[in-house]
């Protein structure tokens, strides 16, 4: 196997998928991507450039395009954010740089950057060129990355370009987390999180894969590295608490995402109930449907004006032929060995707002398989020392504390960045984060070897 196509050979889309999963946002050939690029005002001070969690040099990378110079472009997105191509599928643009574009103060659409910026960086990974960087020279230095996702894989690049040895162990068969295992297949395929990690293998970067991590391994690597970065993420979806969860039929969303993107789900049942209004919930849900689901249901216990999910992901959902059930909340399911239904109750506002049960008001919804996706819990138990059990760092409800411009957490050779510190956010800012670490552990190290 050749060392530039080690893991985007192992994608294991099927045609099937391929065909159900098209692309949401559609590549840009030349025809459309030059007069686009054309239509940037080139703005100094580029209100995009500062929404950017990365702050790619926006107006750059777009006047590279309309000169002709893709290699170019993609190299300016790239200093800034390794995990470009990724990045312009998966970046809820909307809210981000194109929300903030000057073309809606004079009522045009915006530049439509997400697409630009998509469009040099698959120029340069057909081209075969290699990556327009190479790793630092060897500093003898070796940092320990916890999760192969988005932070971890930023953190890793900025070291290597340092000449630090970065080695990322991960649970999972093939690195990406998130990337590769949780985004929606017609935003960001299995295939392109791969090719794009395959890139940034040329770094030199080293992967462990089938690796859990626990109190004692984190020892080991703690021994054997000079720091260690915590980008891990977040841990399992909550369950709802009530009985039958067990039942063949019930999962999570996180499982069926990943479980259509691997190949090992290929089908939804006729009835699909997905519980919780997040962004996730929503791409549950699209893919039910894609996968052959019916009718397909999505609970929520507030109005759509609560919901965690951004509009245009709510519209399209709509769009696809889910179904919302608002102001409701599961009590129970039935079926025996497999779900049959979800056991729904209204609920209604207080007079000191807060949801109440209205009596009565119970319905059943038959349903042949029940997706939750009512938020994640924090995975950190790892994080307590073997010995005297006393926390590694410091941590708020479950969330790594670290300081921002630095990623560095309380424990001086740990630092940290993405969801396990924020909750759960976008690709951007957790790459955002992994570069910020990246650079604050090359400046702590320094400084280390300054005071040796
Ligand atoms: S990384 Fe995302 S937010 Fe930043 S410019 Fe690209 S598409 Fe926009």
């Amino acid at each position: 196997m050749s060392q530039t196509n080690r893991f985007q050979e192992q994608s294991p889309a099927s045609p099937e998928i391929v065909l159900r999963f098209p692309d949401l946002h559609p590549a840009f050939d030349k025809q459309a991507a030059v007069p686009e690029a054309n239509r940037c005002l080139y703005c100094f001070d580029a209100p995009c450039m500062q929404a950017c969690p990365t702050h790619i040099d926006v107006p750059k990378f777009i006047k590279k395009i309309a000169s002709g110079n893709l290699m170019g472009s993609a190299k300016t997105i790239l200093d800034a954010n390794i995990l470009g191509a990724s990045c312009s599928r998966a970046c809820p643009v909307q809210v981000l740089c194109e929300g903030a574009c000057v073309m809606h103060r004079y009522n045009k659409q915006p530049i439509q950057i997400g697409r630009l910026q998509r469009y040099a960086m698959d120029a340069l990974h057909a081209s075969g060129a290699p990556l327009p960087f190479a790793p630092g020279e060897d500093s003898g230095a070796s940092v320990a990355l916890i999760g192969g996702g988005p932070a971890s894989l930023s953190c890793a690049a900025e070291l290597r370009r340092r000449g630090i040895r970065a080695d990322i162990y991960d649970a999972r068969p093939l690195p990406g987390g998130l990337n590769t295992y949780g985004i929606a297949e017609y935003k960001l395929t299995f295939e392109a999180s791969l090719r794009e990690i395959d890139m940034l293998a040329q770094l030199g970067v080293n992967f462990h894969f089938n690796t859990t991590i626990d109190a004692e391994k984190l020892e080991e690597l703690e021994a054997s590295h000079d720091a260690v970065f915590l980008g891990m993420g977040l841990g399992a979806i909550h369950r709802l608490g009530v009985a039958g969860e067990q039942m063949q039929g019930m999962t999570n969303a996180l499982d069926f995402i990943a479980g259509y993107k691997s190949g090992s789900i290929t089908a939804a049942p006729a009835r699909v109930a997905v519980v919780g209004a997040g962004n996730t919930a929503i791409d549950a849900a699209n893919a039910a449907v894609r996968l052959g689901a019916t009718e397909v249901h999505m609970i929520y216990r507030r109005g759509p004006e609560q919901m965690s999910a951004f509009d245009f992901e709510y519209e399209h959902a709509k769009q696809e032929g889910v179904k919302f059930l608002f102001h409701v909340a599961p009590i129970g399911i039935s079926g025996s060995e497999k779900v049959e239904g979800l056991e729904l109750q209204k609920l209604e506002a207080s007079a000191d707002g807060s949801l109440v049960p209205l009596q009565g008001s119970n319905v059943r919804l038959p349903t042949d398989m029940i997706i939750l996706a009512i938020g994640q819990s924090t995975h950190t138990d790892f994080l307590a020392a073997v010995e005297d059990r006393a926390e590694k760092v410091k941590l708020e409800r479950g969330r790594i504390v670290i300081d921002r411009a630095s990623g560095q957490t309380s424990n001086p050779k740990y630092f940290a960045g993405g969801d396990c510190t924020n909750g759960g956010r976008e690709v951007v800012d957790a790459v955002a984060d992994g570069k910020r670490a990246g650079v604050g552990i090359a400046t702590w190290l320094e400084g280390e070897n300054a005071n040796a």
